[in-house]
């Protein structure tokens, strides 16, 4: 396994045969995602990813070129809820790093919350294929976004001039704007969106393990001027409550289809070897290892749907379940990836093994868009107490942040 999965098989093996669970209402438009699974498979022929294109500029390069064929072929926008989580199941069959392949992604938040100038600006650009990175982490830790250092004072013109650091960015040379969240002069939090060519920011990559698609690493602001339009309406927090809400699922989404991607090149290696005779007969273990992964994958993903159904409603534990179907369905995926790991053998461990790399991947996974111990115990102080945390409020209950603060 050195190619990436085909998306159109994805949808065929794995999503139609649920269709009637993941889509009762039939909201859903199969037949253009099936367009979208073909789009991708021609995007990925003409701009091939397969895990022996080591990291770098190249592969980067080539991710873009994928993202803003598919936008030029109208499949670009972040379509609400089911439609681009299945999407994302399909993207991540292919190579995890196809996550952003298609949709908004982190500039959903602009989508949502930006001034119409600030939309007007990025929101055609993203729909072209642009990318919005997010700048949330600090190098105090990540995993308590309240405690954020970087910071905002009111400059000479009355705008304001953001200060800090932010650290383990991913989309870090390739996004042209990042939601940047920060203390606004008056302490409160606030995310604002940071044009990436701005004077004052500078970039230090780190290699990564996985997840090596985009480049990532620390991010500085250095008197980082921002507008009173470029400051996204609401408080910091309740947006990222609400954002990470909906987001998770996909993020889910797109691990689940890596692993089965998995799943079948060691399903169909099985079975070839028996078919060639190479094997006289497969072993109960194996046998069992398929049974469990396959179930562990789809029950997962309808957990992840309804994740995602919640947040569309804006249900009051979207947050909740958003997190709690993250950690669960990337700890499935790595589970059940190491488990079948082993069935492909040594050729398994090859690092331009396309089995290897969602490995790879999926580790990132584990601490990417929310570490999974904070995202289980966000879920068990639910469980244990009756001051329940809940989604924030709807957009229009947010109020706009005072640039003069
Ligand atoms: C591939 C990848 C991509 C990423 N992309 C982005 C990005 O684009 N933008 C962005 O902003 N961030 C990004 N991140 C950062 C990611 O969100 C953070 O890694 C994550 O939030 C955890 O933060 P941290 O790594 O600083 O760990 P910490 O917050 O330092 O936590 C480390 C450990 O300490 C534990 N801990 C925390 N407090 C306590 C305590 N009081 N007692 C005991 N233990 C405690 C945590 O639960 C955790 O297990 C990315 C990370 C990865 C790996």
């Amino acid at each position: 396994m050195s190619e990436p999965g085909s998306a159109g098989k994805s949808i065929t093996t794995w999503l139609e045969p649920l269709r009637s669970v993941l889509d009762p209402c039939r909201r859903v438009d199969w037949g253009r995602l099936t367009a979208l699974g073909d789009a991708l498979d021609q995007a990925l022929a003409n701009h091939p990813v397969g895990a022996d294109l080591p990291a770098g500029a190249e592969r980067s390069r080539r991710l873009r070129a994928v993202r803003r064929e598919l936008a030029a072929r109208g499949h670009s926008s972040g379509e609400p809820g089911l439609f681009q989580l299945l999407v994302q199941f399909v993207c991540g069959y292919s190579d995890i790093d196809l996550r952003d392949a298609t949709g908004l992604g982190h500039g959903t938040l602009i989508a949502r919350h930006g001034s119409p100038q600030t939309r007007e600006r990025w929101l055609p650009r993203l729909g072209a294929g642009e990318l919005a990175g997010i700048a949330i982490t600090e190098p105090h830790g990540g995993s308590r976004p309240a405690e954020t250092r970087t910071s905002a004072a009111v400059g000479e013109d009355g705008t304001w001039l953001v200060n800090g650091c932010k650290t383990w960015i991913s989309r870090l040379t390739e996004a042209t704007v990042f939601v940047v969240f920060f203390r606004a002069p008056d302490g409160q939090l606030v995310a604002a969106a940071v044009d990436a060519a701005q004077p004052g920011l500078r970039r230090r990559p780190i290699p990564p393990t996985g997840l090596a698609g985009w480049t990532w690493g620390v991010l500085e602001l250095d008197a980082v001027r921002v507008h009173q339009e470029d400051v996204l309406h609401g408080d910091g927090m309740a947006l990222l409550r609400e954002h990470f809400a909906g987001y998770r699922p996909l993020v889910t989404a797109t691990a689940l289809g890596g692993a089965a991607a998995v799943f079948d090149t060691v399903a169909e290696r099985l079975s070839a070897r028996q078919t060639s005779g190479e094997l006289a007969r497969l072993r109960d273990s194996a046998l069992i290892s398929l049974g469990r992964a396959h179930v562990q994958l789809v029950t997962s993903l309808l957990g992840t749907v309804m994740a995602a159904r919640f947040a569309e409603v804006g249900h009051v534990e979207a947050e909740l379940w958003g997190a709690a179907t993250k950690a669960h369905g990337i700890d499935t995926a790595n589970s059940v990836v190491s488990d079948l790991a082993l069935l492909l053998g040594a050729s398994g461990f090859r690092a331009d093994c396309q089995a290897s790399k969602i490995r790879r991947d999926l580790s990132g996974l584990l601490f990417a868009d929310g570490i999974h111990d904070s995202l289980y115990r966000t879920a068990g102080r639910h469980h244990t107490t009756s001051a329940n945390p809940v989604v924030p409020a709807p957009r229009a209950r947010l109020e706009p942040v005072s640039m003069t603060a």
